[in-house]
């Protein structure tokens, strides 16, 4: 018998070792210790055999079995596959995502974690003074003890600390406490529920009532307690002794959220977010794993994750683009959970006010069934739209004074405001005034932004950063000024403006840590007034019931995108940005600056709101063939030299259409350079595939992945294949 075994190595395949003398039968599912050329990895058993293709001289056998036990299923296995097949990806570096970052990397984390508690000869008093940390350690494991090594990292205590307690023989490791695993029947809501409206209570007996594979699309309003109703539904799975998945959007998992199935269900809830060491990841991934955790709350990595019980999935936020992932193995989590939810025949909610025009699609056609919330849940009232024509207005800092002013009402009333502005920085470039030359990236087709805080020009494609130049490099002239405005300068500006009013700037500069974001968000819900000016980070997963006016800066900037999504992303952003106002009893009014008034799809969303846009759009989608009417695939290559990733996908469109025949093949274009073309030094270029059915882009990418992987030529340019994209760049 022979082993095959996925690795994590950039070839589609799978590579055969030999079973050592004396070693077990290994188990598929358990990973693997091989000598690959000069390197040790580690690998996923694939499956078993008895024959292979190497010489039995080439035939190495194992180092070593790293695992008795699988780790992962034959199901779980068999979804890596579909996955890598489908998104053309190589098997054993898809294969690998199976496992958490640890299983990758260390040989033996499979140990129960290492728990710690005081010895017997344990006294604070003799610790000296000065070592506080070493004392603050002391009291939190007599509080906690047996407390684990992860959770005293989590506190924050290094491992130095705890190695002085080790080491003056203070602490000692003791035995694992016993694992609480409720019971199966045991998990009931741990209190009651709201009291459900009738479009509620209509979509939880739907989904109670689902049996196998069923998908749900439920579509409700901001607002319109979705959440409410997934809480609800889970109750038979999880009473049935289930486990349930809930994957959302990375900024949708906040504390909040957990903080609402903690407060409703008696049972251990994983939730996996970004801020997990690997430690703390890899114990979640075993809870899962064992079944000791019975509710997942995940961003779209958790989709790989072993259930060992798995009943219902959840995908809140269902057309948020970051369950894409946009490097490297290019899954969508949502068509995955599908994947899944079809092999393990369970149901599988799909929750949006803003859904996909593929998932509304899908309902058209009878694939998805549909559920909707129109009514906002308790007292809320849906907020009033307008579009405020700037045409010819002259704007203060890119706000027009009919905004200042409305800002200045809402605030006397004591209310709050959302600017929302998808721009961070002061501004977007620096302009010479002599001669109009801007600041350009030296790495990047791009202008660098200007930012004050602290002052720097900061190129936002590839993170390099300079300092503000004096003059100008094309004239000299020391006539530099911002051109454009970012979050920093219109929180600037309102707070000339508004000098009593607290102003809060909410992006990725202001809010480093998740911790500073959540204390600002306590701080906002505090219910002050205040102006809370900000990027996206503001559209997802919270609530403000104070605010009642959201002002939306740069309506424009996505009203005409080349890409094909860039229309329905925009009507996305500005429905969720529009959905923090007014959601508690004081009634919400959005204001959109916009120089095209009479844009039809703009007056069709604010005027008849998301879902009638959608359609509309989705007649033309058909009309013009593209998706969710037609599947796209891009390749996209990107080397040193200028050139040399289109003359690569040119030989590659090249050998295709020497091959197969025009009908055989799905609509190509390109290559062309990208939309940027220079980013971070390498010059990108793209092949665009357009097809009427799925089996023709699978079957001309399996054929173009093939050859990219043994032309010579390819190993000069990097390239990557990207099935479904969510944007054409
Ligand atoms: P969504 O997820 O659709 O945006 P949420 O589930 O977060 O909405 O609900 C919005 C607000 O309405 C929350 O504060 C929630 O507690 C409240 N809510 C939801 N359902 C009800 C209900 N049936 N009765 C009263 N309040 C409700
Ligand atoms: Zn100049
Ligand atoms: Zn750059």
């Amino acid at each position: 018998m022979i082993v095959r075994v996925a690795l994590p190595v950039p070839l589609n395949r799978l590579f055969d070792y030999a079973i050592p003398q004396g070693v077990a039968m290994p188990s598929v599912g358990a990973r693997v210790l091989v000598e690959f050329g000069q390197r040790h990895l580690i690998g996923i058993i694939h499956s078993l055999s008895d024959q292979t293709d190497v010489p039995s001289n080439k035939l190495k056998p194992f180092e070593a079995l790293l695992d008795k036990e699988p780790l992962v299923d034959s199901e779980q296995i068999k979804l890596g596959e579909w996955a890598a097949s489908y998104y053309k990806y190589p098997l054993g570096d898809a294969l690998i995502h199976l496992l958490p970052n640890l299983a990758r990397k260390e040989q033996q984390p499979f140990s129960e974690p290492d728990y710690w508690q005081l010895t017997n000869a344990a006294d604070i008093e003799s610790l000296p003074k000065r070592a506080v940390k070493q004392r603050a350690l002391f009291t939190l494991i007599g509080a906690q003890q047996p407390i684990s090594t992860s959770a005293i990292r989590e506190a924050e205590f290094t491992a130095q600390v705890q190695k002085a307690l080790i080491d003056t023989e203070q602490i000692e490791q003791c035995k694992a406490p016993s694992l609480a695993i409720p019971p199966i029947d045991s998990v009931q809501p741990s209190c009651a529920g709201l009291v459900l409206n009738d479009e509620q209570q209509r979509a939880v007996d739907r989904i109670k009532q689902s049996e196998g594979f069923d998908p749900i699309l439920l579509v409700g309003v901001t607002g319109s307690g979705k959440t409410e109703v997934y809480l609800q539904s889970i109750e038979q799975a999880l009473a049935d002794g289930k486990q349930v998945l809930i994957l959302v959007p990375e900024i949708g998992l906040t504390p909040q959220l957990v903080e609402r199935f903690t407060a409703r269900f008696n049972t251990n809830i994983a939730s996996l977010h970004s801020g997990l060491t690997d430690r703390m990841r890899f114990d979640a991934w075993q809870s899962i794993r064992t079944g000791q955790s019975r509710i997942v709350i995940g961003t779209r990595s958790a989709i790989f994750i072993p259930f060992s019980n798995l009943g219902m999935i959840v995908i809140d936020e269902e057309h948020d683009a970051s369950f894409k992932q946009q490097e490297g193995f290019r899954y969508h989590a949502r068509d995955l959970a599908l994947v899944r939810a079809k092999q393990l025949n369970i149901p599988v909610i799909m929750g949006s006010a803003t859904p996909a025009l593929e998932s509304l699609l899908n309902v058209q056609q009878g694939r998805f069934q549909e559920l909707q919330l129109t009514q906002r849940a308790g007292q809320a009232a849906a907020p009033t739209f307008e579009l405020l024509d700037i045409k010819g207005v002259e704007l203060d800092t890119g706000l027009a004074p009919d905004i200042i002013s409305r800002i200045d009402d809402h605030i006397t009333l004591g209310n709050q405001v959302l600017v929302f502005i998808n721009r961070r920085g002061f501004a977007p470039t620096l302009t010479c005034q002599d001669c109009g030359s801007t600041i350009d990236c030296t790495r990047c087709d791009a202008r660098m932004t200007l930012h004050r805080k602290p002052p720097k020009l900061h190129c936002h494609h590839c993170d390099r950063q300079t300092p503000i130049p004096r003059h100008c490099q094309n004239c000299g002239s020391d006539q530099l000024r911002p051109a454009g405005s970012g979050t920093e300068r219109i929180e600037q500006r309102l707070s000339e403006r508004f000098s009593n009013t607290n102003i809060k700037r909410v992006d990725r500069d202001s809010t480093h840590s998740r911790q500073a974001f959540e204390t600002l968000m306590n701080e906002v819900n505090s219910g002050d007034p205040c102006i809370l000016v900000g990027t996206q980070m503001l559209a997802k997963g919270h609530h403000f019931p104070n605010v009642t006016l959201v002002v939306i800066v740069n309506t424009d900037a996505g009203l005409f995108s080349a890409d094909v999504r860039g229309m329905e992303r925009t009507a996305q952003l500005i429905m969720q940005v529009a959905g923090r106002a007014g959601r508690a009893e004081r009634p919400g009014e959005v204001v959109l600056q916009t120089q095209h008034a009479d844009h039809p799809l703009l007056n069709t969303l604010v005027t008849s709101g998301y879902l009638t846009f959608a359609h509309q759009e989705l007649v033309s989608r058909k009309q013009a063939q593209l998706p969710p009417y037609a599947y796209q695939a891009i390749i996209r290559a990107e080397a040193k030299n200028q050139g040399w990733a289109e003359a690569q996908l040119t030989r590659l469109r090249g050998a295709l259409e020497s091959t197969y025949s025009q009908a055989q093949l799905p609509m190509i274009s390109g290559p062309f350079p990208s939309f940027m073309e220079k980013r971070a030094g390498m010059f990108r270029a793209q092949l665009m595939f357009t097809g009427d059915s799925r089996t023709s882009i699978q079957g001309t990418l399996k054929a173009a992945q093939n050859w990219l992987e043994k032309d010579k030529e390819s190993s000069r340019v990097r390239w990557n294949i990207d099935i479904d994209p969510v944007d054409s760049f």
